[in-house]
């Protein structure tokens, strides 16, 4: 297909530009399903919101599309379409169409799931996290059709669809071995994360992974009167307090044993491209909930404390009496929620396993502590910045953004590391929303044009990647 004037070396933005109203009527349309997973009253609508997916990509032409809805995993969607050349290489692209819950709904300045265009930005429940990243990739093979005139694309594109991300993805593993044949692949390209920012978009290499849990200490078996007991007896809130305040030292290193050991450092490119992006501390400040300065692990800038460090975050605590006035007790246990954001290669079992040891040193005589985990965590996971495929990535991104792309990182987990490790091969990123897209928060909105040049490196990317991975 010839382009047009104003872009006659660029097919895949021509045919972006063409494509684009439907696209946006499209991903309107899908937007109206309220396929909250998390609210088992909205399973009937992740079933629809499945079913308006493979629709639409069987009225796209995909020869192979399949809804997978045998449970116990919400539905997803899987499609395929061959490339022409059986030798091209197969690449997975992995995205959700579940949507988190929309409390406070009275906050939305238009109702959630009644998509509102206003300007270039597109309001709805999924606009940004996950639909509209999914939407930008049945356009980018759209486009990747028409750019090169072909029936088929240049790689095997797969399409791995998942109805449970927002839940914590707890049934992809039985997904993922029940379909080892199907999502097989050379390369994933996972689509649920954000650009740095609109003027400095990025190619994100690497997420967090986490582990949770709840420490529970308990002194006797009930509260006790503090004028009566009180100084005779272990606390156990204060030692709980002694616990939490020996988790960091004043530089705001972990304390857990051999915390550090396994960390890998981003290489000099990854922290000269950190280094280069824009950074504005008020924004910055604003955006984490109007906190008043910046903090954290010393000799590392904010973003590479956000990137590439571990953590450990209090999430809550309590315990005793918290009512209102006072009441003079010895509290008979108290409470922290503590998480960790992890980086490669640490291990959250390994983690797992430091925290109940610092737990054990930190107990007092006469106060019983207890570890409950929250699931087994999730791993981090980064991909080699020298693999071919990422080097693609970010030649797609600059062709389709007219500008230089550097590498980022989110400090958020997904299933990114658990399809490296399923399908033993590279997970790239490539995403076009944005970080203040307010995902899981009220007004959330995906801009459209982002999408747009998304849609367009996406395609770039099906026309490079068989030379590139060669
Ligand atoms: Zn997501």
């Amino acid at each position: 297909m010839s382009g047009d004037p104003e872009h006659p070396d660029r097919p895949e933005r021509t045919a972006v530009a063409a494509l684009a109203d439907d696209f946006v009527a499209g991903l309107r349309d899908w937007l109206t399903i309220p396929s909250i997973g998390a609210d088992p009253a909205h399973h009937g609508d992740v079933a629809r919101s499945a079913r308006w997916l493979a629709d639409t990509l069987r009225a796209d032409g995909w020869p192979d599309v399949r809804v997978w809805d045998s449970g116990p995993a919400l539905p997803a969607v899987y499609a395929c379409w061959p490339a022409a050349d059986p030798d091209a290489p197969t690449v997975l692209v992995y995205g959700h169409h579940d949507v988190q819950p929309v409390d406070p709904v009275e906050l939305w300045r238009h109702p959630p799931f009644e998509p509102a265009l206003v300007g270039e930005e597109l309001f709805g429940r999924g606009a940004s996290d996950d639909k509209g990243q999914v939407a930008m990739h049945l356009l980018g093979v759209k486009a990747h059709l028409a750019a090169t005139g072909a029936s088929a694309p240049a790689v095997t594109i797969k399409l791995f669809v998942e109805g449970e991300e927002e839940s914590g993805s707890p049934h992809i593993t039985k997904l993922l071995d029940e379909h080892r044949d199907e999502l097989a692949c050379d390369l994933v390209v996972f689509s649920d994360t954000p650009l740095y920012s609109r003027d400095a978009p990025t190619v994100c290499t690497g997420q967090r992974g986490v582990y949770g849990a709840e420490v529970v200490f308990t002194g006797g078996g009930s509260d006790v009167h503090s004028g009566r007991a009180g100084g005779s007896v272990p606390n156990p809130a204060t030692a709980l307090a002694r616990l939490v305040a020996a988790l960091h030292d004043d530089e705001g290193r972990v304390r857990l044993r051999d915390f550090y050991a396994d960390v890998v450092e981003p290489t000099e490119r990854e922290r000269a491209d950190y280094a280069a992006l824009p950074f504005d501390e008020a924004v910055w400040l604003a955006n984490s909930g109007g906190a008043q300065v910046l903090a954290g692990e010393a000799g590392w800038s904010t973003l590479e404390r956000v990137w590439v460090r571990p953590t450990a975050e209090v999430n809550g605590i309590f315990g005793g009496y918290t009512g209102p006035g006072l009441k003079t007790i010895v509290p008979a246990s108290a409470s922290v929620k503590l998480s960790f954001r992890l980086v490669p290669d640490q291990d959250p079992e390994r983690i797992a396993d430091a925290l109940r040891e610092f737990v054990a040193a930190h107990t007092p005589d006469g106060v019983r502590s207890e570890v409950i985990a929250a699931g087994d965590g999730a791993p981090p996971y980064a991909v080699d910045v020298s693999h071919p495929a990422v080097g693609a990535v970010r030649d797609a991104l600059e062709a389709a953004f007219d500008q230089p792309v550097r590498y980022s990182r989110t400090g958020g987990s997904g299933p990114a590391a658990l399809l490296h490790g399923w399908l033993g091969v590279p997970v790239v990123y490539l995403g076009a929303t944005l970080p203040d897209d307010r995902i899981h928060a009220p007004n959330e909105r995906v801009v459209v044009p982002l999408l747009l040049r998304g849609a367009e490196a996406a395609a770039r990317l099906w026309r490079l990647l068989p030379e590139r991975l060669r």
